[in-house]
């Protein structure tokens, strides 16, 4: 037996997750005793992890005016939101449904900030009847319709512009945001007289600028460069008499994934507010809207091993997961690490598979080339599995979607059930 101080070492970017005498573990609950009640795919989370995960941005902004606005997104389940909620944040929603979620959760309207590209006149509506505390515009276009559904409603709407710094993010193509070719944001030499434009409409209040460069971030530099380019503005916009209460930069800080190392919350922002402060904009109200590095470390997927299915170019370890519960693999080659919840493995020798599930797309892989010393039955845990995962998931193929545990120290609730196959045609009819 090996001994519990050489084993409980946590696992690379997971800090949450261990194998204790053995087994894998998320903080005091094993994965193989979760798997065996609540059957997989099954996504499993860290309470402390979360929270471990804002207590370094929160450390990173204390004694500043701050709102960490949860881009929710990344992970939306009500007991997630909640937990996040109570522990101070607002959130960062894309849509009316998101919007519903926050609320349903607990959120504080005025702690929520409205994003996105493509807000329709009745999700404006509704966010201005429940209070949202800012919209983040996208376009001139978006902020007329903005400002006439506001006229409709009887109310001014807090509005920030979303500028578009034209900086590379040096991340996945699919996930930049920040650069001129892209959907996003209304581009840097176009905001001075998007500003103008939103302050002679008089249904809309000007509260503040944000920009989002992208995701999976995993230097510093980018940001110190976005920074730099906003508060350009802002001293533009302002010397034009238009004032800016508050400067919201976004979220996007990358996880380890695979031996990543982004910079840690709170020094990434020990770095910007240097630079807040040498440019002489301290005391301004800060929003951010992280999304994946509050989630994405404190979750795994577990899944269990159907078939293996050796060939003589490639051998296949089938498991019950697939890309409509974990998409980012087939979406954006993403890679997550795979282990055994059995620290010695089975007593099968060392293979190395592709790791891919059911569903009818070669696309459909979780991981390709790992070594796995595992058999039929095995359960593997996906790690780093929080964010854009559940969040993204499908019923591709007619699969339920899993359930969810909630983790907190000894104890495990879930917090969604597995959705069953009636609930799948629910609405449809024959
Ligand atoms: C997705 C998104 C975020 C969060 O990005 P992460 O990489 O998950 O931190 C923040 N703001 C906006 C506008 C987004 O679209």
């Amino acid at each position: 037996m090996t001994s519990p101080a050489a084993s409980a070492a946590p696992l690379p970017g997971a800090p949450f997750v261990c194998y204790q005498n053995g087994r894998l573990m998320v903080e005091g609950v094993a994965l193989s005793e979760l798997a065996r009640q609540h059957g997989t795919p099954l996504f499993v989370y860290s309470k402390a992890a979360i929270l471990a995960a804002l207590a370094a941005y929160q450390r990173g902004l204390a004694g500043r005016e701050a709102l960490i606005c949860y881009a929710m997104k990344a992970n939306s389940s009500l007991a997630i939101l909640k937990l996040l909620a109570d522990a101070g944040c607002g959130f960062d929603i894309v849509s009316g449904g998101e919007l519903e979620r926050a609320l349903a959760a607990g959120a504080t309207p005025s702690k929520i900030v409205f994003s996105g590209v493509g807000k329709t006149r009745a999700e404006m509506r509704r966010a201005l009847e429940a209070g949202v505390g800012c919209f983040n515009v996208e376009s001139r276009a978006e902020l007329d319709v903005l400002s006439e559904v506001a006229a409709a409603s009887g109310v001014r709407a807090p509005v920030s512009i979303r500028v578009n710094p034209n900086v590379d993010a040096r991340t996945h193509p699919y996930i930049s945001t920040g650069l001129k070719g892209n959907k996003f944001g209304i581009a840097h030499d176009e905001a001075l007289a998007a500003y103008r434009h939103a302050a002679g409409l008089p249904d809309l209040r000007v509260v503040g600028i944000d920009c989002h460069i992208g995701s999976q971030i995993t230097e510093s530099a980018p940001y110190l460069e976005a920074m730099d380019r906003v508060l350009d503005l802002v001293t533009q916009i302002e010397a034009a008499g238009i004032p800016i209460h508050h400067i919201d930069f976004g979220g996007g800080l990358g996880i380890d994934y695979n031996g990543d190392t982004p910079p840690a919350a709170d020094v990434l922002w020990q770095q910007l507010l240097g630079k807040l402060d040498a440019r002489g904009f301290g005391s301004r109200k800060i929003l951010i809207e992280p999304g994946r590095s509050l989630v994405g470390n404190a979750g795994v997927c577990l899944t269990e091993v159907l078939f293996l299915k050796p060939g003589e170019q490639k051998s296949f370890c089938i498991v019950d997961a697939a890309m409509n519960d974990l998409p980012r693999p087939a979406l954006y080659e993403a890679f997550h690490r795979i282990v055994p919840l059995a620290e010695a493995g089975s007593t099968a020798d060392a293979v190395t598979y592709d790791v891919v599930g059911p569903v009818c797309e070669s696309g459909d892989w979780l991981g390709r080339d790992r070594v796995l010393a595992v058999q039929q039955g095995d359960v593997l845990a996906v790690l780093s599995a929080g964010a854009y995962c559940m969040s993204m998931s499908s019923n591709y193929n007619t699969r339920p979607r899993a359930a969810e545990v909630l983790v907190d120290g000894v104890s495990a609730r879930v917090i969604r059930q597995r959705e069953s196959v009636q609930d799948l045609w629910r609405g449809e009819s024959p």
